[in-house]
């Protein structure tokens, strides 16, 4: 069989925004491998697949001929299930995503065979609580490790930040928000950067991620400052976020975790 076939179907599309969209996809003919909540799978189509329209040209793609693959974080939980789901944001630039944003329900794409990824919480101790911060599709390894750790259960506090220009490009909001109200260890704080746009008045916090963490808000949302001792905080999406979240979280001591050097702050950067 060759490696390149096109080995999964798209069962599920939700259009969140004319610029994300929700995927879920089962793989043809072989079984999904277990994975750890916040890895990712990478996902391909050829460059003749269609490409959405108004996006720009890829003269590259197509010149290549081969399979364009890329790298996506999958937000379904980890509890066997017939499906993988993931969130993708548009790059009209983009080499892939125009295509996917192509794909209807029945269309066949490929998925790698393993998921892989060390954004995971696999190295915080069960005792720490787990601050997650993330922009735009950012969200999407968090909501696998909410969707299968808070249903088993923790005890730990979880919190997500999650900063977007606008609320509609702030995917899950409302499962995210339905977890804040089940889970008494889960709080959920959408962010809005550009207010100016909403349709309705914007009543939740606006800005970027690191103003707002540096107005202390966990003393209202937990009663106490988190702290390097015991708290990890994760960021995932754009690198610029990620830069200036680890500045702010520096200067209040959390560290970079590293495979030699354990600590506190652990990143995935989407490009
Ligand atoms: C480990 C990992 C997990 C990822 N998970 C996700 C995910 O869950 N959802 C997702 O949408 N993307 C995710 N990405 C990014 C994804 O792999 C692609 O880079 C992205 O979809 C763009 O692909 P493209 O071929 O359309 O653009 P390319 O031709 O590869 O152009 C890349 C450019 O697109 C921009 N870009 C890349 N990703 C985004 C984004 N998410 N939002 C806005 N601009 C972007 C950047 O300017 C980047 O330089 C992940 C990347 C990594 C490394």
């Amino acid at each position: 069989m060759s490696k390149n076939r096109l080995n999964a179907t798209l069962t599920h599309r939700i259009d969140v925004s004319p610029e994300h969209i929700v995927l879920r996809i089962v793989p043809t003919g072989w079984d999904l491998p277990s994975f750890t909540p916040g890895q990712f799978a990478v996902l391909g189509l050829p460059p003749e697949a269609p490409r959405l329209q108004g996006a720009d040209d890829d003269i590259d793609s197509t010149a290549t001929g081969k399979l364009i693959k890329r790298a996506y974080s999958i937000t379904s939980s980890s509890v066997p299930k017939e499906y993988v789901e993931f969130y993708v944001a548009l790059v009209l630039s983009g080499a892939l995503t125009p295509r996917l944003f192509e794909l209807e329900v029945g269309d066949k794409l490929w998925m790698s065979p393993k998921f892989t990824g060390m954004f995971t919480l696999d190295q915080v101790a069960p005792d720490k609580n787990v601050v997650f911060a993330a922009t735009g599709t950012g969200i999407a390894p968090y909501m696998s490790m909410l969707r299968t750790h808070l249903e088993a259960g923790h005890a730990r506090k979880f919190a997500v930040l999650h900063g977007a220009l606008h609320s509609w490009d702030l995917g899950y909001r409302d499962e995210l928000a339905l977890f804040d109200q089940k889970y008494a260890n889960f709080s959920y704080v959408p962010i809005v950067s550009e207010p100016g746009y909403e349709l309705d008045e914007w009543r939740g916090p606006t800005g970027f991620l690191q103003d707002y963490w540096v107005t202390r808000p966990f003393d209202v949302i937990w009663g106490s400052t988190p702290e390097p001792k015991n708290t990890h905080v994760f960021l995932c999406g754009n690198p610029l976020m990620i830069q200036n979240m680890q500045r702010v979280l520096e200067e209040e001591g959390f560290k970079e975790h590293t495979k030699k050097r354990p600590g506190q702050i652990h990143m995935e950067k989407y490009w």
